[in-house]
């Protein structure tokens, strides 16, 4: 229970934080984006900048997101979630994720076909991606293989034995899995709590597994790590199956407690 109020007073100081911070970083991001913009004007798909340009800018897209989503997690921003793909998302990312992923890491995508939409919100998303994939090349050092997975799993299908907390409903699987260093136990066990991180000081922040399971959570959906020292580690990411034509009531999450931006 003490550990459990440490968390909660941990997270509490992270959304602080992040409503502080968030109002001079959009501010810089915005500088970036217009720049880009100006760039990306005189420039045609085939001139040797544009691919970097674009990332550029795909990456200060993402760092805007990622400000909302600190904000969503200060609680001042509310969500916005949509019916969408899994799959449309990871593939969109594929080029920002092959460049995370480096020179000596592969990266590989396994998409099951007429994958089921779930309700998410598109930038909370990419996200999750990105980080998992980020966590995985930085558990990689010597390279390895990164696998990114997409594929339906029916209520009959659904880990429920092993996790007695997940309703026996349909959901949409999104597993990414390395050939990384793994980890022990002791470290699987606290790898989303905030500020946890076995990375050097100025590596690691300890916030993006945090982050990552506040996003699930508000996606009504589950997330399950398995690692072996030495072996690597899969991320499995439940999110309910969205059924446009049935009422589902879901807890609202998008009330925003505190003062609007
Ligand atoms: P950070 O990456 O800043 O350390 P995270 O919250 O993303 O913060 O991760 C917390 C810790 O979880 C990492 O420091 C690392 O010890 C462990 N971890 C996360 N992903 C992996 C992975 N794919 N393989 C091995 N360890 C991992």
């Amino acid at each position: 229970l003490e550990d459990q109020f440490a968390t909660a007073q941990k997270m509490q100081a992270v959304g602080n934080l992040a409503g502080g911070i968030a109002h001079d970083f959009n501010n810089v991001l915005t500088v970036i984006t217009a720049s880009v913009d100006f760039l990306l004007m005189n420039q045609k798909p085939g001139d040797p900048a544009f691919q970097d340009l674009l990332l550029i800018k795909q990456s200060a897209n993402r760092a805007a997101s990622l400000v909302r989503q600190l904000l969503a997690y200060s609680r001042r921003q509310t969500m916005r979630p949509k019916m969408l793909s899994l799959t449309d998302v990871v593939a969109d990312l594929d080029l920002l994720l092959k460049r995370i992923a480096g020179d000596r890491t592969k990266l590989e995508r396994r998409h099951a076909r007429d994958l089921w939409p779930v309700m998410a919100d598109i930038g909370q998303f990419e996200q999750v991606i990105t980080n998992l994939v980020g966590n995985a090349r930085d558990a990689m050092p010597n390279g390895g293989t990164i696998s990114i997975a997409t594929r339906n799993v029916d209520a009959a299908e659904a880990p429920t034995y092993e996790h007695p907390e997940m309703p026996k409903i349909d959901y949409v699987l999104v597993e990414v899995a390395d050939t990384g260093t793994g980890m022990p136990a002791d470290v699987a066990e606290r790898i989303f709590e905030p500020f946890f991180t076995t990375k050097e000081i100025g590596k690691g922040t300890g916030l993006g597994l945090s982050m990552v399971y506040g996003i699930i959570k508000q996606s009504n959906g589950f997330i399950y790590v398995d690692s072996t020292e030495g072996k690597g580690t899969v991320f499995r990411i439940f999110l309910p199956r969205y059924v446009p034509d049935v009422a589902v009531t879901m807890p609202d999450q998008t009330k925003p407690t505190g003062t609007p931006e």
